[in-house]
């Protein structure tokens, strides 16, 4: 036979957990000598599901606009303290540090085309003055 636990639940039903049971057969839901490691348990439960929860911020408190690559190295800073203090999940910490590099990216290949066309202005005006100089 089986031993079982032998918690008698209010209907007059037996407890059916046959494991980890205590000595004088009380299984680790019902033995008050082990609640405290049953309370730990679910503590810990608890945390880790806590930990998984996705934690947003209302818009007011981000740090404003993403747009330029100041604005990305403000949202990164605020970001990283966010997420270390737990105001931020790191999943949704994980999503805004992708914004954070699509809008870099995207703003530096602006900065690079405009760059070009400044390198191409400076050397035509170049090429003007030599030729004016040369007169
Ligand atoms: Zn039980």
């Amino acid at each position: 036979m089986i031993s079982r636990c032998r918690f008698v639940r209010t209907d007059g039903t037996r407890c059916k957990i046959t494991n980890a049971l205590s000595e004088d057969g009380r299984c680790l839901h019902h033995d008050p000598a082990r609640a405290d490691r049953v309370q730990a348990i679910r503590s810990a439960g608890g945390k880790a599901r806590a930990r998984q929860q996705r934690r947003v911020v209302d818009s007011d408190l981000t740090p404003g606009p993403l747009e330029t690559i100041a604005d990305c190295a403000r949202w990164a800073a605020w970001g990283a303290v966010s997420v270390s203090t737990g105001v931020l999940d790191w999943k949704t910490a994980q999503q805004v540090s992708n914004a954070i590099n699509q809008v870099r990216q995207s703003v530096k290949g602006q900065h690079e085309e405009e760059l070009e066309g400044l390198r191409a202005a400076v050397a035509d005006l170049r090429a003007r003055l030599e030729s004016r100089d040369a007169a």
